[in-house]
């Protein structure tokens, strides 16, 4: 049953508050002559599968591994609070994870996600291919506003054979700048795009777009992305404060906020009703990868969110991390800055290809989960009358997927949109994204990241 739904959806529902969901079939949707190659996207925790544990064996060592957890007497007051949200929703965590290792049928399933419906050759490992281009490298070159994307629009022809088919099929193409410019496929089938010899899969009506990246600052360290300076450079300043750095740092805001701004509508009915914004928070994961550049917690402050907001209102879904300090920023700066009101908490919890959690559920700085924070932006025409009722939303949703790539999230915007203001088609904005949707507009340093071809497989 819930196999079914899983293979015909992308989304599973194992309970009322809680539902397994396959990106890569989630995310299909957004084509029509590509798909989203499974082998790609599932980089990680299928290694598990080798190993002869089962989901039970390791639930026992799971429990013997709690005694190392850390001690409830040694946190301090932060950490305590962290704790009490923690043990608030960890019966919603673990009810959810049950009715996953109960649904035998859908485990099934799960241990194939990653080689599902792809011939041996489509299988492909990204190390076998060529790299990928950096936008954050290519972004720091003085020539970035010069730099081009090609689209591809394949066209059938007009003459049509016997039987109805196309006869050949030609390929109009546009050519228009990478960088700080809207770059929209209109058209209801997804195209190829190519930027230096790299090819890009840009889903049916959807568009980018992408800021150059110069530079940032995280905890004593100068982000670059020069030419001539390696793909990315950590530069430690020694004895530069953050505070010294403020005055630049302000600049590069300042501009920034420029970039953003070139979204906000400019007829009144064209806002945003629904707004995923995944911010680069600084942590000590991000950090230790460097694999994109963070930004201090006031960066976010800045962010128009409020000016992106459609005249009847908007649903804004932040993801956040586990960290007190970010929660309590949040809650009491950032959403009142940005004029959300706070709805409700939803969870992605991360699970192997066994079906087990990827780490342990109380290891204090690694929890196998995330936290989607979910508010409401009101717009001018939300309390008029002519707002559409919404559909309350639940607290403590839970769901289910195997992770992507590091820090990519499940696609689960579509998900929302039974909790978003205004009339359908929702309008739908990704900020920070790396990857595009069908429908949506994504913001970012590198939204064309996932969309290389190497990501993808012909239909
Ligand atoms: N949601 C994404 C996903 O699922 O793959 C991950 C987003 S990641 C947490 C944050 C992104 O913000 C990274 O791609 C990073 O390069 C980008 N970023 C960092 N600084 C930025 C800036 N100043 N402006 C725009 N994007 C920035």
């Amino acid at each position: 049953m819930e196999e079914n739904q899983l293979m015909e959806s992308g989304v599973s529902e194992l309970n009322s508050n809680a539902f397994f969901i396959d990106p890569v079939r989630i995310l299909n949707r957004s084509y029509t002559r590509f798909r989203v190659s499974p082998s790609t996207y599932y980089s990680r925790f299928f290694d598990s599968l080798n190993s002869a544990q089962s989901p039970k064996a390791s639930e026992d060592s799971r429990k013997g591994k709690r005694k190392r957890k850390k001690k409830i007497q040694s946190l301090n007051e932060r950490e305590q609070i962290a704790d009490r949200r923690h043990q608030e929703v960890k019966p919603f965590l673990l009810k959810a994870h049950e009715a996953l290792l109960e649904a035998t049928d859908l485990l099934k399933v799960l241990r194939n996600l990653r080689n599902d419906g792809c011939s041996v050759g489509e299988c492909k490992e990204l190390s076998q291919e060529s790299s990928e281009l950096s936008f954050m490298e290519l972004g720091g070159v003085w020539q970035a506003p010069l730099c081009e994307i090609v689209l591809n629009y394949q066209q059938d022809d007009k003459t049509f054979q016997n039987g109805g088919f196309p006869l050949a099929q030609s390929i109009e193409q546009k050519v228009t700048p990478v960088f700080n410019n809207l770059v929209a496929n209109e058209g209801s089938y997804d195209i190829e795009a190519e930027l230096f010899n790299h090819k890009y899969i840009i889903p049916k009506r959807s568009c980018f777009y992408m800021r150059p990246e110069s530079f940032g600052f995280t905890n004593g360290y100068l982000f670059c992305s020069f030419s001539g300076f390696g793909s990315l450079n950590l530069i430690y300043l020694h004895g530069i404060s953050n505070l010294t750095f403020a005055f630049y740092w302000s600049c590069v805001l300042k501009s920034d906020m420029q970039q953003i701004d070139s979204l906000i509508p400019a007829g009144s009915d064209c806002g945003f009703n629904l707004i995923v914004i995944d911010p680069p928070w600084e942590n000590g994961s991000a950090r230790q990868k460097v694999r994109y550049p963070t930004l201090p917690n006031r960066y976010f402050l800045s962010l128009p969110v409020k000016q992106l907001c459609h005249t009847s209102g908007a649903l804004v879904a932040l993801w956040v991390t586990n960290r007190e300090k970010l929660r309590d920023f949040v809650e009491n700066d950032l959403f009142p800055k940005w004029g959300v009101t706070y709805a409700a908490s939803f969870y992605w919890l991360k699970v192997k290809a066994n079906g087990m959690l990827t780490g342990e559920l109380d290891l204090f700085h690694h929890r196998p989960y995330e936290c989607l924070l979910l508010g409401y932006c009101d717009g001018k025409d939300t309390h008029s009358g002519n707002s559409t009722r919404l559909n309350p939303i639940p607290d403590n949703r839970v769901f289910i997927s195997v992770p992507g790539d590091y820090s990519r999230k499940p696609p689960i915007g579509e998900l929302l949109l039974d909790y978003v203001p205004g009339s359908m088609p929702a309008r739908c904005v990704e900020l920070f994204a790396r990857e595009m949707i069908a429908g949506w507009t994504s913001w970012g340093n590198e939204p064309l990241h996932f969309q290389d071809s190497r990501y993808f497989v012909s239909k």
